[in-house]
């Protein structure tokens, strides 16, 4: 191959050769651009998943630090409870559904003083035989195994029961279990050790004040007695003494021992009610009685005081109103004694005026009778009104030191208006007088008999002549009722201006200037034979004057409605003046055979004086007296003496009276019941009972009366022998 050849090939290489690397050239640069594009396409991508990545980081970041937070919060919360838990001094536990313990503050688990055993997992039938084993619980008489069963029964139920168990060291825990959802159960195991302490504590100081306080009781029991035995004595022989011939001041003197005794002895009978009420031992004894009746009784026993004080006592008992009515006299009686009493004792010018009135809200219901006792005393300070009805209390002041008492009288009062139900109350302006109400439900008792209210019918009209306004307007009132026209006359001279217009003159007897009997005098000095009427809170004494014979009636002041009506019926039509009480009837004398034997009589008692003091209140009468003195000695004599009559005292050394007579009782038989009468001193409720189950008829407590031994043994006077009191009979 020519060289040009060779350079010619050579240049054909070269020129393929350089269009092939021209060739590739173009395509390696277009692979190039390509690539560029795909770089750039890709790098735009990881930006995007760089942005993603970081924000998914951030939110991780964010969660992770949430997470953080809570758990550390849960775990505050954890703490937190827990450590209250553990700081109760409870017992505090809880199990789970299959009765595991799960978990217990220190107090539960202290009980187990540190027992490896107790711990969460463990189960409640063992932690019971751990109870039981280790002889931390005291289970008193049960055996173990019965314990524990108990004590499982009561965990199984739906809802147990708290139940108290006692530990070896005396401490009580009070077990309460509570049942949740999913079985869990709570248990809480509370001391209660001081409160059981506490409760003993005073159940034996109530055990030990009830003991006091009967032991009070009893006390004062026997301190009657024992003061009422002396008392016998006292109080006897100045009755005794006085009825014998005295100079004037020796008659004072027995008068005053005599009064003072009395005096003492209501003052024990106030302590001994009150403590009866204290110790709700007073029960009342209802029975029909007659208010009215009873309310002039007490202004008539009170009279002589009020007199002697010049005060009027005045009745006022609302004309509607029943007399008779049930309920306990005896009570009633005693609360009304203690108001009227102190508003005698201090009023010292005035009047002391009782007011009755009273509702029956539908027949046969009981009424609501209110009584009131309003007196024109010294009166009660007000900031003292409320502390009067305390026990032992009265108005401390200068003028009510100056009258004796011992404050007990309106506690007792109170006492028994509660008791009958009822409310007592009282208004008062000091240095002008005090008001006392009460007010008690009472039923009405049968009437024994319809009344009878009408009066002559000449009586149509009458002059009443008193100087008190407030006498005045009760007898208007009451005359009023009747259908009587009423003038009122503050004084004599009036009335005898009105003479020409009058059936009737109704006057009282004390007034300033022309009095009552001097009144009656001047009418008839002046020619009228009007009836004339005249109440009086001194009968006693009008009766003497010769004035007394102008009179139709003479009546006691104040008087009751029937007394009253009674008077007024009998009296005749002018000219006829008759008097209206009969004289009293004398018994006939006893026609009796000539040869008698004289009464016999036995008579218990272990007490010297005593034994005097009853010698001698029978003194005057024609009986044959023995003395026995004591029970054995009592049973012996009424074999031999076989006596008409017994007196048996109670409390007697060896055999008593009760046992004496239960004896002469069961030796009597077939013949005569002899009359045994008890004469004691004690004077508690429920002591009456004792004695008339013995077998004694009658009961006298002491001290003893002349009057009501007399009585006794007259009324026991068998017909074969002689009366003990001559024929015409002056007892009383
Ligand atoms: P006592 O009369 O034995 O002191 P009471 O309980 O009956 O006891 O009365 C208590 C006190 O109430 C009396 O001491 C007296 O201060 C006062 N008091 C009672 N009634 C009246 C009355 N009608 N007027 C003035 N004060 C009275």
């Amino acid at each position: 191959m020519s060289l040009a050849n060779k350079l010619a090939e050579e240049r054909r290489g070269r020129l393929a050769a350089e269009r092939l690397l021209e060739q590739k050239q173009a395509e390696l640069q277009a692979a190039n651009r390509k690539l560029g594009l795909h770089a750039r396409a890709l790098s735009e991508e990881i930006v995007e998943t760089r942005a993603e990545v970081q924000t998914v980081r951030d939110e991780n970041q964010r969660v992770k630090s949430d997470l953080t937070e809570a758990h550390q919060k849960v775990e505050i919360a954890e703490r937190r409870l827990w450590h209250s838990i553990q700081t109760i001094q409870d017992g505090f536990a809880v199990f789970d559904a299959d009765s595991r313990l799960i978990a217990a503050n220190d107090a539960y688990l202290s009980v187990f003083d540190g027992l490896e055993a107790v711990k969460p997992g463990v189960r409640y039938v063992e932690i019971l035989q751990l109870l039981t084993e280790e002889g931390i619980v005291d289970i008193g008489d049960t055996t173990p195994a019965e314990w524990r069963e108990m004590m499982l029964d009561r965990w199984q139920g739906d809802a147990p029961g708290p139940r108290v168990i006692r530990l070896w060291n005396g401490q009580y825990i009070k077990l309460i279990d509570r049942r949740g959802h999913g079985g869990d159960v709570v248990t809480l195991a509370l001391n209660i050790t001081d409160t059981v302490h506490y409760e003993k504590e005073l159940k034996a100081a109530r055990r030990k004040a009830e003991a006091a306080s009967r032991a009070k009781s009893a006390f004062l029991a026997n301190m009657s007695h024992e003061i009422r035995t002396p008392m016998n004595g006292v109080v006897g022989m100045a009755e005794l003494l006085g009825d014998t011939e005295l100079t004037g001041e020796q008659r004072m003197y027995a008068d005053t021992i005599r009064n003072s005794g009395e005096a003492l002895l209501a003052i024990i009978n106030d302590v001994l009610d009150y403590s009866k009420i204290e110790a709700e031992k007073l029960v009342l004894h209802p029975e029909p009685f007659d208010l009215e009746r009873c309310i002039h009784e007490l202004v008539m026993l009170l009279q002589p005081s009020a007199r002697d004080k010049g005060l009027d006592l005045l009745v006022d008992y609302d004309m509607f109103l029943p007399t008779r009515f049930e309920g306990d006299p005896g009570r009633i009686r005693q609360v009304l004694t203690n108001l009227l009493g102190n508003a005698v004792k201090f009023t010292t010018e005035g009047h002391v005026l009782v007011r009755v009135v009273g509702m029956e809200r539908n027949p046969g219901d009981p009424a609501q009778v209110h009584v009131t006792v309003e007196d024109t005393g010294i009166g009660i300070p007000p900031d003292k009104l409320d502390h009067i009805f305390g026990e032992f209390n009265q108005v401390d002041g200068d003028h009510s030191r100056a009258f004796e008492g011992t404050g007990l009288g309106l506690a007792i009062s109170k006492r028994l208006i509660d008791l009958m139900g009822g409310r007592i109350w009282v208004d008062s302006r000091e240095g002008h007088g005090t008001c006392f109400g009460f007010s008690i439900p009472l039923p009405v008792a049968e009437e024994t008999a319809p009344e009878d209210m009408s009066l002559p019918d000449w009586l149509r009209r009458a002059i009443v002549v008193d100087d008190q306004p407030v006498n005045r307007a009760i007898l208007e009132r009451q005359l009023d009722a009747l259908g009587i026209q009423v003038t009122s006359c503050a004084e004599g001279s009036d009335a005898l201006d009105r003479l020409e217009d009058t059936d009737l003159v109704l006057t009282d007897h004390n007034m300033p200037g022309m009095d009552g009997l001097e009144l009656a005098a001047a009418i008839r000095d002046a020619g009228h034979d009007v009836p004339i009427v005249m109440l009086s809170s001194n009968t006693g004494f009008a009766e003497q004057d010769p004035a007394r014979r102008h009179l139709a009636a003479l009546l006691q002041r104040p008087v009751p409605r029937r007394t009253l009506f009674a008077a007024l019926r009998g009296i005749g039509r002018a000219g006829t003046h008759e008097q209206t009480a009969p004289p009293p009837e004398v018994p006939a004398p006893h026609t009796v055979p000539t040869v008698q034997r004289a009464m016999r009589v036995l008579a218990a008692e272990d007490n010297r004086t005593n034994r005097l003091v009853f010698s001698k209140m029978v003194k005057d009468l024609d009986i044959e007296l023995e003395f026995a003195a004591d029970g054995q000695e009592a049973v012996a004599l009424f074999q031999r003496l076989a006596p008409d009559i017994v007196f048996m005292d109670i409390s007697m050394p060896g055999m008593d009276g009760c046992e004496a007579t239960r004896r002469i009782r069961a030796q009597e038989t077939g013949g005569r019941r002899v009359p045994m009468v008890a004469m004691t001193a004690h004077a508690m409720d429920g002591d009456a009972d004792d004695i008339l189950a013995a077998g004694l008829d009658h009961y006298l407590t002491k001290p003893l009366r002349k009057e009501a031994i007399t009585e006794r043994i007259l009324a026991a006077c068998p017909a074969d022998t002689r009366p003990p009191l001559p024929a015409v009979q002056t007892s009383g």
